[in-house]
């Protein structure tokens, strides 16, 4: 932690998380029209992703489903939190599937905002919109990114599980002893635990199961690598670590800038307990780049580091 900053002022962001702006890159623009003229939404725009240029500008994104609005508060999230006031779109499904399609893409990920409101907190609508996807890109891989399906966990994993995505993502975002201040009182760091390890005992197929980290929020390092070890012990293969950003002034404040080294270190601790692949970086994300996280893995490339 920066001892020398004066109480309220934010560290100056360092030099290695300066990111380009989108420009007018044509695929960027591309990606951009399909997205919005199929009305679908993308974690990259809700949470205001700093990669979107690098991702979209390479013609990949990450759809957003369930809608706009969670119904959880996390410290952290930038995305839009309240009561939803819509239904849940059953056309959604066929509509990602289509943009998926028309972006070519061969690795699809899906992620959601939290839908407490719902009975089946969203399972049934992440299924269809895999069996959606599988019909329409047979030969692409499904990622789904997925919330805690709170109080409904056994049945949404068999729900979900029964149409075969290949990487089951849930991010336990942050270190045992900050879970609650970050998530608030539903979500728990147990329960994100038990919910991955619970997804590879399910699945009859070789799921990849990940997880994701989030630093700068008041962890130590060494808190790091002991979520790790327990992400590690349920089973988890691929795990993502990347620098927390603070989305407004009501949001939790930044700790620390990580620096690219500890990074580098946390990939090193990563790989000693076994993980398949670790990807440790300041500007990684739980999405970024998950084509080729999923391909390091199967392929036992191992540890990347952005
Ligand atoms: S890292 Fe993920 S959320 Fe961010 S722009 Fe890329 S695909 Fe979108």
């Amino acid at each position: 932690m920066e001892t020398s900053r004066p109480v309220g002022e934010r560290p100056r962001r360092p030099e290695w998380m300066k990111v380009r702006a989108p420009s007018a890159n044509t695929k960027y623009n591309d990606v951009k029209k399909l997205l919005h003229g199929q009305r679908l939404n993308t974690i990259c725009e809700e949470a205001h992703c700093p990669n979107i240029a690098d991702c979209w500008g390479r013609g990949t994104a990450t759809f957003q489903i369930l809608g706009e609005t969670c119904t959880r508060a996390c410290r952290y999230c930038y995305v839009n939190s309240g009561a939803p006031s819509e239904p849940v779109d059953p056309l959604e499904p066929l509509r990602v599937a289509q943009a998926a399609h028309q972006l070519g893409l061969s690795h699809v990920v899906v992620t959601s905002v939290d839908r407490d409101d719902v009975a089946d907190r969203g399972a049934g609508h992440y299924a269809a919109t895999i069996r959606a996807l599988k019909a329409k890109l047979p030969d692409a891989t499904v990622e789904v990114l997925t919330p805690d399906f709170l109080g409904v966990e056994e049945e949404a994993l068999h729900t979900l599980l029964a149409e075969r995505p290949e990487v089951f993502n849930h991010n336990i975002e942050t270190v045992r002893r900050l879970h609650r201040k970050m998530r608030g009182g539903k979500a728990s760091y147990d329960g994100a635990l038990a919910l991955l390890a619970r997804a590879k005992e399910l699945a009859d197929y070789p799921v990849l199961t990940k997880s994701g980290i989030i630093v700068g929020l008041g962890e130590t390092n060494d808190e790091v690598v002991d979520t790790l070890r327990d992400l590690r012990g349920h089973g988890v293969d691929v795990v993502t670590i990347g620098q927390y950003l603070q989305p407004s002034a009501k949001h939790a404040e930044i700790d620390r800038w990580v620096h690219p080294d500890e990074f580098a270190w946390f990939r090193e601790q990563g790989e000693a307990l076994g993980f398949g692949t670790v990807f440790s970086g300041p500007l990684v994300r739980s999405s970024f780049r998950a084509d080729e996280q999923r391909h390091a893995a199967a392929t036992g490339r191992g540890a990347i580091s952005y």
